[in-house]
C-alpha cells in the first residue's frame, strides 16, 4: 500500500504530477478561492508502483510518496 501525501501549502495546482503518472493517478481538485490541489484518485495506494516520478516533478517538493 503506498500512501500520498501533498503539502497543501506547497502545491499550487500547476498539474505537473497529474501529466507525468503513467497510471493517471492525480487529479486537479478545486480548494479554497477557486485555486486547484493535487489529490490522488482513490484507488491510487494499491495501484501506485511508486516510481517516484510525481514527487520528482514537483516544482514545489509538495509530494511524499511512503510505502506501508
Ligand atoms: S506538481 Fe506539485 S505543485 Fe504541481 S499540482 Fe502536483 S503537487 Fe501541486
Ligand atoms: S509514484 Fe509514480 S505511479 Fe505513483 S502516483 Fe507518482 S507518478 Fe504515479
Amino acid at each position: 500500500m503506498v500512501q500520498h501525501t501533498v503539502d497543501d501549502e506547497k502545491c499550487r495546482g500547476c498539474g505537473k504530477c497529474e501529466d507525468i503518472c503513467s497510471l493517471e493517478l492525480w487529479e486537479m481538485a478545486e480548494a479554497d478561492g477557486g485555486t486547484k490541489r493535487a489529490v490522488v484518485v482513490e484507488e491510487a495506494g494499491e495501484i501506485c508502483n511508486s516510481c517516484l516520478c510525481c514527487s520528482d516533478a514537483c516544482p514545489e517538493d509538495a509530494i511524499t510518496i511512503t510505502e506501508e
